[in-house]
């Protein structure tokens, strides 16, 4: 049974879905591991590194492949030639990109969405959405030490005292708490602000102080947040304003799930800033927390420099390819029977995770927005 590891196409995809400490236990299980040669490359990983560990390098890796791996999803083309009943499994952020569940469906392909494992602490494992936000949350610390024309701890030294930086983070899910714990490391003055109250906890945990404005809580199903009334937003950008006055870098990682993230940061708020402040907005790809950012560029509004994140996970391929790749492999064994890749379509997390399946969309949600037009918001491609 041959599992295949596809080149990754996507422009600035540096990470790859598997790593080569992992390959003896796919073969333990009785896979073989077929890689397309430089599948590696971006995240550092030689062919050679692959075929030491047990794998076989070949140009023709997916022929033949029950299962083909990857980060980003395969592109069209490829999806296209497989033979019906080929399972792929990769991120297939599908409310993004409808075309490539249909081709999926029509080409009677078995699809696997990483982003669709289930939130339940079973699948914990296997919670890719989780491992990346971790990496994007440090990276977006690292950013904006980076950036900043100043150090983060204090540093009382006989030539005078140099005092800390004060760092605000928005959203305190997985990046937020990651990046929180990272300025906290480099020795900054940390504040956090969540509209979920359970996150003002986990905020001081790290050290941090939790930022109360004053308002209701946004508390949504599995843990995440709801979105905000215009009302609310306004009375949160206005509450939050002074504590941006007062930071020297903020770091953003807001987001709903299925949504737009919300606008937390206005251009008028920026405006109040301190010179040569620092502003990261780690949900830029999605649309941003910031009015105006372009991810993959720094923006300079008024006198901060703001800087929007493209694929932030990619940055660091290295760490976040060995997590993901134990993400796919702890996927790849939930679906593996008797030495077989049978994955079961009664299990709560197979089923939650499978789109397309005997040229039938098996993800409610998607069908709905495939086979029903009306329900698409046109202004954002996303469900009512
Ligand atoms: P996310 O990426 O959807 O959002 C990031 C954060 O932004 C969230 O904490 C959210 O509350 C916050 N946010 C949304 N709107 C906001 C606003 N207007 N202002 C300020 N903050 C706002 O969330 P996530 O990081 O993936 O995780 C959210 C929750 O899910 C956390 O409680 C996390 O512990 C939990 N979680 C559970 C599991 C599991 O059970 N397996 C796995 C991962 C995360």
């Amino acid at each position: 049974m041959r599992i295949a590891l596809a080149r990754e196409s996507a422009p600035g995809e540096a990470r790859v879905a598997m790593v080569p400490e992992l390959v003896g236990g796919l073969i333990t299980a009785g896979y073989e591991l077929a890689v397309q040669p430089g599948a590696g490359q971006g995240a550092m990983i030689t062919d050679d590194a692959y075929a030491a560990a047990g794998a076989t390098i070949t140009e023709d890796a997916l022929q033949g492949a029950e299962l083909i791996i990857g980060v980003q999803p395969l592109p069209a083309e490829l999806v296209a030639g497989l033979p019906p009943g080929t399972a792929t499994l990769s991120f297939l952020p599908y409310t993004q990109d409808l075309e490539a569940v249909r081709i999926r469906r029509d080409a009677r392909i078995t699809s696997f969405a990483m982003d669709l494992v289930p939130r339940i602490s079973r699948a914990q494992s296997m919670d890719a959405l989780t491992s990346q936000a971790m990496v994007s949350g440090y990276r977006g610390a690292i950013v904006a030490a980076g950036m900043l024309h100043q150090f983060f701890p204090m540093s009382m030294t006989a030539a005078g005292t140099i005092p800390p930086a004060q760092v605000v983070v928005l959203g305190a899910g997985v990046a937020g708490l990651q990046a929180i714990a990272t300025a906290r490391r480099l020795g900054a003055v940390v504040k956090g602000y969540d509209v979920r109250p359970a996150a003002a906890e986990e905020i001081a945990s790290m050290g941090a102080i939790a930022i109360d404005l004053g308002l209701p809580p946004l508390d949504g199903a599995g843990g995440y947040a709801r979105e905000m009334s215009e009302e609310r937003a306004l009375l949160q950008q206005e509450r939050l304003t002074p504590y941006l006055a007062a930071a020297d870098a903020v770091i953003t990682t807001a987001a709903v799930p299925n949504r737009k993230p919300p606008i937390l940061v206005t251009r008028a708020m920026i405006e109040r800033m301190k010179p040569d402040s620092v502003i990261v907005d780690l949900a830029a790809d999605t649309g941003g927390n910031v009015e105006d950012v372009q991810p993959g560029t720094v923006t300079r509004i008024g006198q901060a420099r703001v800087w929007g994140g493209a694929n932030v996970p990619s940055q660091l391929p290295g760490p976040a390819s060995r997590l993901y790749a134990q993400n796919v492999a702890n996927v790849i064994m939930l679906m593996t029977a008797d030495g077989r890749f049978a994955p079961d379509p009664a299990d709560e997390v197979v089923a939650g995770m499978c789109l397309t399946r005997d040229g039938m969309i098996t993800h409610g949600p998607a069908a709905i927005l495939i086979d029903d037009t009306a329900l698409i918001d046109d202004t954002r491609g996303q469900p009512r």
